[in-house]
């Protein structure tokens, strides 16, 4: 019966063929006659290999693999060097070859939902045209920094994983307007999500969450989704505030980063020499309350931001957002709403 398609397809030029749903563990050899496809679905079969004659096919620009029994990214898709749209969810597969990606560059689209894929390999840079990048139901547990590199990247779909983590990378994305993260083990976002200034759509349920990184209510996202997290609570409890010694490391980089900030400061241009203290300054954090620059020590305090209020979201939800202070001498000033967190 399958042949009988592709002959009917054969007859007609067909641009785009489909064997979906046909119950078939091999895709007939006739099929590398279509060479003029450009769509060709194969989902919900029991596929476990495509024939490397299919390499025939070089003007397919769309092939659905998703819901067969495949083990590997069939070899012969390093020969399909027109495809745009890749669906192969709801396989087996395990691993992503590293030399994959740069066979597959032109993809804008590439779903790997449903799959046992625990390791994203850093040559998914390879893929410069994706935009839709969909791995959910996996067993990733880290992200490669190199997904920073995706320019045109729009949409990152990571829910259902293992991710304890997200690189810092991530929020050099610049087009990126849609981010699920929903149920994986983020104990934190990154800081610095508020310079994805695309963003649209965050869901990040279901997490560990404790609150929501520096100057996160700048983000202007329109749907945040952010229910099943361990937020801390609005409630207060008695603490006692130990004064802390500053390290010598700490005081040096307090002076030097005061010191910096002034234009004609001769120590700045030293720093240029520097670079790896100049690496280290660059991870300082600044004082919510007194501007001061600070390396390794302040104090973690949060603001309850309320969704509505702040964000102009639907939800009338306040969240914990973290500040940060140089001192217990800047927290016990009056006048904010910042608060200490205590563990209880
Ligand atoms: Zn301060």
């Amino acid at each position: 019966m399958a042949n009988n398609l592709v002959i009917r397809a054969l007859r007609g030029n067909a641009k785009s063929f489909s064997l979906s749903s046909k119950n078939i563990n091999q895709i007939p050899s006739t099929v590398a006659n279509l060479t003029s496809l450009l769509k060709l679905q194969l989902n919900n079969n029991c596929l476990s290999t495509l024939p490397i004659e299919l390499q025939s096919l070089c003007q397919l620009t769309e092939l659905n693999l998703g819901n067969n029994l495949l083990e590997e990214i069939p070899p012969v898709l390093r020969y399909l060097p027109s495809l745009r749209k890749l669906y192969v969810f709801g396989n087996q597969i395990e691993n992503l070859p590293e030399d994959i990606f740069g066979a597959l560059s032109k993809l804008v689209l590439l779903n790997l939902n449903h799959n046992k894929i625990r390791v994203l390999p850093p040559e998914i840079k390879g893929l410069t045209h994706l935009e839709i990048l969909s791995l959910t139901h996996n067993q990733l547990e880290v992200i490669p920094a190199e997904i920073a590199l995706l320019n045109k990247l729009t949409e990152l779909n990571l829910t259902n994983n293992n991710l304890v983590t997200l690189p810092p990378q991530l929020c050099f994305l610049p087009q990126l307007s849609k981010l699920y993260i929903a149920r994986n083990y983020l104990k934190e976002l990154p800081e610095g999500i508020f310079r994805l200034s695309k963003l649209k759509v965050l869901d990040v349920a279901g997490n560990c969450l404790t609150m929501f990184p520096v100057d996160f209510h700048l983000v202007r996202v329109e749907e945040l989704y952010c229910e099943g997290n361990a937020f801390v609570q609005h409630k207060l409890v008695e603490s006692i505030q130990e004064t802390e010694v500053l390290s010598l490391k700490e005081q040096a980089a307090r002076l030097i980063l005061m010191e910096c900030r002034r234009e004609r400061s001769v120590l700045r241009r030293a720093l240029a020499l520097h670079p790896a203290v100049a690496d280290a300054l660059s991870l300082a954090g600044r004082c919510a309350l007194c501007s001061q620059a600070f390396l390794t020590t302040w104090l973690e305090c949060v603001r309850f931001v309320n969704l509505r209020k702040d964000m102009k979201l639907r939800s009338s939800q306040s969240v914990p957002v973290r500040v940060q202070l140089c001192s217990y001498s800047c927290f016990n000033q009056s006048g904010h709403m910042y608060y200490g967190v205590a563990s209880v």
